[in-house]
């Protein structure tokens, strides 16, 4: 470990990585690498979490593919100085932002986007001109050994580096010298890196989770609304960040929204998902044993059923939930839809922003002022209005939570910035001096008091 981040900070020092060419080839290398191994990491993300091909692909492979392009489209304009006005203070000078790498950076990736989550940030660590560590996640042990190989196959250990392993492993990491730590996973986890980074005053980039609410008012496109929450929700078994951890539902629409939950269930999962090849498991029995106990709050309205040898868990809506349930105390990181009912806006807003600042946050509701004022009343990383989870595949939106749900965003520019200093410039001109600013100067006073006011 030592020795790798060491020849890291080797080969970062020699240069390699700073030229655009070297940046845009590597780009070009991991979208062959990601072509070359398709079937590889579509096997493992079956083999480790049950993942159709259509949802691997689309959020895994599809998104990383994406990404690069978004990349190699603007990676030159972005890496150029970008200049800044200044002021007459500064007459005869010239003045910019350079963007430069930080060196050797450590991404931590957790296990439910295994594939997406590790490499996502190693697009922009890579373009911002950086060497990188990935450390994937153990739980998914498929995929963090085709992770391993591919990288191995493609780039040198000096540039781009696969440790795989555990928290006494990623713990050992953190006691190294990087310039860069860029860590995707738990609140609790998040906050012993952060610690870990605050003794060598390592700059961190935490993307966390918790809980995301959706809000279906009364004046929402219903049978839409339902159809696109069932999609947020279940796609991977409710095992997304960004996933409606539960929903706040107007009463006088909760029957029909309920009615065209279960249809959109039925429809996307079919009448038995435990024995649908196309649904997703759950990570591990520790997981499985921890979701499956939310079953026992609230009432089951549908789904509820488990199968503890596949691991899999029905998508299940939950009513008549209170704060108080212990499936309202954390993020449930699941298939199960826990339902809140309400009269008021007002009511929702002063619930949630009582809780920790969510990742998301999904409204459904026409009204352009409610909109507006959920907006403006509730802090949270990102969201929709009208839908879930799409904000997060816009490369032009940078994704990222606030408070407890994080800290820094990444994607598209994001990403680029994310990995990059920005170094301040003032070219002076040799061409005159003004000499207010010396002392002794007669003038400097009554030229700064006719500058400054
Ligand atoms: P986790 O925090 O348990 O693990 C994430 C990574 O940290 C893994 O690589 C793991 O090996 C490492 N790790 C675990 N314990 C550690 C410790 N004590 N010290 C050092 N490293 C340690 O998270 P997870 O279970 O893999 O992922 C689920 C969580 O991640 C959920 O809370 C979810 O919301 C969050 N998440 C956030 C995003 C986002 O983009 N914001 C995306 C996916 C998941």
């Amino acid at each position: 470990m030592q020795t790798i981040v060491q020849q890291q900070k080797a080969w970062f020092k020699e240069g390699h990585t700073k030229s655009y060419s070297f940046r845009k080839e590597q780009l070009l290398t991991m979208k062959k690498m990601l072509s070359t191994f398709e079937k590889p990491i579509l096997e493992a993300l079956k083999f480790d979490l049950s993942k159709s091909e259509y949802e691997a692909y689309a959020s895994e492979i599809a998104f990383l593919k994406s990404e690069i392009d978004h990349h190699l489209k603007q990676l030159k304009s972005w890496m150029e100085p970008q200049k800044v006005k200044a002021p007459l203070t500064h007459t005869g000078s010239k003045n910019f932002i350079m963007k430069e790498p930080y060196g050797t950076v450590l991404i931590i990736a957790p296990w439910n986007y295994p594939v997406q989550l590790a490499l996502a940030p190693v697009i922009g660590a890579v373009a911002a001109g950086n060497t990188v560590i990935i450390k994937p996640s153990e739980l998914t042990p498929t995929v963090s050994w085709v992770l391993k190989k591919m990288i191995e196959q493609y780039f040198p250990p000096a540039f781009i580096a696969v440790v795989e392993g555990d928290k006494e492993v990623t713990q050992e990491l953190l006691d190294q010298p990087l310039d860069y730590i860029f860590f995707t996973g738990s609140v609790p986890v998040g906050r012993i890196i952060m610690e870990k980074a605050a003794k060598r005053l390592i700059p961190v980039t935490l993307e966390l989770g918790g809980k995301s609410p959706a809000i279906v008012h009364k004046d929402a496109s219903i049978d839409l609304a339902a159809k696109r929450i069932v999609w947020g929700k279940f796609t991977n078994a409710g095992q997304t960040c960004i996933a409606p951890d539960y929903l706040y539902v107007h009463h006088e629409v909760k029957a029909e929204l309920m009615k065209s939950l279960q249809a959109y269930i039925q429809e996307f999962y079919s009448s038995n998902p435990l024995n649908n090849e196309e649904y997703t498991r759950i990570v591990n029995k520790a997981h499985f044993d921890r979701v499956a106990a939310y079953l026992d709050s609230g009432t089951i309205v549908s789904g509820g059923a488990v199968n503890e040898r596949n691991q899999k868990i029905e998508p299940t809506i939950l009513d008549q939930v209170s704060w108080q349930d212990p499936v309202m105390q954390e993020e449930i990181f699941g298939p199960i839809l826990p339902i809140l009912t309400y009269d008021s806006l007002e009511e929702v807003t002063g619930q949630i922003t009582e809780k920790p600042k969510p990742l998301a946050l999904y409204y459904f509701g026409e009204s352009e002022e409610d909109q507006q004022e959920i907006l403006s009343s509730i802090s949270f990383g990102g969201g929709c209005i009208n839908d879930t989870l799409y904000h997060i595949i816009n490369p032009h939106l940078p994704f990222g939570g606030v408070g407890e749900s994080g800290i820094g965003s990444y994607h598209g520019q994001a990403s680029f910035d994310t990995f990059s200093h920005s170094k301040s410039i003032t070219k002076q001109t040799t061409k005159f001096d003004q000499s207010f600013r010396y002392p002794g100067s007669s003038l400097g006073l009554s030229i700064m008091k006719r500058i400054f006011g």
